[in-house]
């Protein structure tokens, strides 16, 4: 079986402790590979080296043209093996190759963006309210970052993270998901290949118990960015705030699908079920609450069943695939657990609702109705392909019903008449709204959650921000000598 060895100071080693963990195909249910375990010792290896080459060596010596520069070939490198990197990721979380592919050939975008922003982070000179002194700011990168992903979409959210960190200047130390670590380990070749120096990028693989936490709480690290669940979001936020660390946290998610009786309802239809169906539902953003207008409720839950029960389940790597299998064994037993709790809490069976008659980890399709919000199934995350159906009479009951969550990380609004588009824009607390859309995102436009679904935001100016500190320096041009004991 091919193995996987850790990426540390520019070389590919083995972990300290000299083990193995296997990294299965969720479509098989197989292992298909093996990972080096890694320990904190290797941690401990990772931030020394990103915190050498953050201060000394030639990441330090590069200008930020320079800088944006090897970021772009970095970007072009990618590009170039996009198509293996997606069939690195399939193989071990089971998504569909069209998806995959779509978003490992969209992560150069993130390297030419951040890469043309690095020589564009300037200082300010403030316009002093004391004679006598000139002061400048300084935009400094913060340190060693610690990232730690998920594993939906391994590589995609990892260059939200490490763009604008290494455009900042940043170094960054990788843990990804111990069920996706293949393709970031694959990833850390390119960066060798295309010219990054060593400790810029270094990758420990393992658990999160050991590595994710001895990163974390690594006193060199000075950044911990996270995507994942708000369980761990939580412990991490916890344990950075011990040592004032800077994060970014990137959280799950129960984000309201809203239907109102004027909308398209073929595209709300449409968008419902990619909202939910896509990805198996094992997005952040699944759209997991539909709420519907009741004038059109059962109208637009015949026409959801009836599109949802087309879904061709099977081989994510067979492009006419739909819905591919869940991603580990334990999704897979949330999923069907789920699955029970909401038929106990009384909620409507329409579609789905067991494990698909085939092998590996595939749930059917599955969609409840007539679920109230107070309701478990409404209220936890899945992670898994299961709809809950949310009547409601007016606008304003479904803005209720729609920030009626500890989440806030996505909605959708599916409307014909644009003034009440922006008016639920305006009321709904979550981090990004979509009209007559539904998941849509872009490297240009921030992203990130309100309320239990994060701190922070990815993508666009203000990410790049986030991997920033301000520094200002003031030289005396000729004040007088004060008295010394007051503040001048
Ligand atoms: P998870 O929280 O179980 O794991 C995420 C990462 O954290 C993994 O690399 C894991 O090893 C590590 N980890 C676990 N315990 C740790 C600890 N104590 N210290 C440090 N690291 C630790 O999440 P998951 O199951 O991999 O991913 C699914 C979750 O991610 C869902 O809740 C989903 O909504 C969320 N998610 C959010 C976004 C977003 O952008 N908001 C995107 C994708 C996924």
């Amino acid at each position: 079986m091919q193995r996987y060895e850790l990426f540390v100071d520019g070389e590919s080693r083995k972990a300290a402790g000299g083990e193995w963990f296997p990294t299965d195909n969720p479509y098989l249910g197989t292992p298909w590979a093996e990972i080096a375990k890694g320990t904190p010792q290797d941690v401990d290896n990772a931030v020394r080296a990103a915190h050498r080459a953050l201060h000394t060596g030639p990441w330090a010596e590069l200008t930020a043209s320079a800088r944006g520069a090897l970021l772009r070939r970095l970007g072009d490198t990618i590009a170039a093996n996009a198509r293996r990197l997606a069939e690195t990721e399939v193989r071990d979380n089971g998504k569909l190759f069209t998806e995959m592919h779509g978003q490992v050939a969209y992560v150069p975008q993130w390297f030419h963006y951040y890469g043309g922003l690095a020589d564009k982070i300037e200082g300010t000179v403030p316009p002093l309210d004391k004679k006598g002194y000139f002061a400048y700011t300084r935009k400094e990168p913060v340190g060693v970052v610690a990232v730690i992903t998920p594993w939906n979409s391994p590589l995609l959210l990892l260059a939200w993270k490490i763009a604008p960190a290494l455009a900042a200047g940043c170094t960054v130390v990788v843990k990804p998901s111990e069920f996706t670590s293949a393709s970031t380990l694959e990833l850390a070749r390119l960066f060798h290949e295309a010219g990054l120096p060593p400790g810029v990028f270094n990758v420990v693989t393992g658990f999160g118990q050991d590595v994710g936490a001895a990163l974390v709480e690594h006193p060199l690290v000075r950044k911990v960015s996270f995507t994942g669940s708000d369980a761990t979001g939580r412990r991490i936020n916890e344990a950075a705030a011990r040592d004032f660390k800077h994060v970014s946290l990137e959280l799950g998610g129960k984000s309201p699908n809203i239907v109102l009786a004027d909308a398209d309802l073929e595209a709300a239809v449409n968008g419902a079920v990619s909202g939910i169906f896509a990805a198996t539902g094992q997005t952040c953003i699944a759209g997991s609450r539909l709420l519907v207008q009741q004038d059109v409720h059962d109208e637009v839950v015949d026409r959801l069943v009836d599109l949802a029960r087309t879904a061709r389940m099977g081989d994510p790597m067979d492009e006419s695939t739909q819905v591919g299998p869940i991603t580990t064994p334990a999704q897979y037993a949330k999923v069907l657990d789920y699955i029970g709790i909401a038929r106990q809490e009384g909620a409507r069976l329409v579609l789905g609702g067991k494990p698909a008659d085939r092998g590996g980890w595939f749930v059917e399709p599955t969609v409840f109705t007539g679920v109230r919000n107070s309701m478990r199934i409404a209220q936890e995350e899945v992670f898994g392909p299961v709809l809950s159906v949310i009547p409601f009479t007016d606008e304003d009951e479904a803005v209720e019903i729609a920030n009626d969550s500890r989440y806030g990380l996505g909605a959708g609004v599916w409307t014909g008449d644009i003034g009440r588009a922006f008016r639920m824009a305006d009321r709904i607390r979550s981090g990004t709204v979509w009209v007559n859309t539904y998941r849509a995102v872009s490297y240009l436009a921030p992203f990130g959650g309100f309320k239990d679904s994060g701190l922070g935001r990815e993508n666009g100016i203000a990410a790049l921000t986030s991997y920033l500190e301000d520094k200002t320096v003031w030289i005396n041009t000729g004040a007088p000598t004060g008295n010394p004991f007051v503040l001048r």
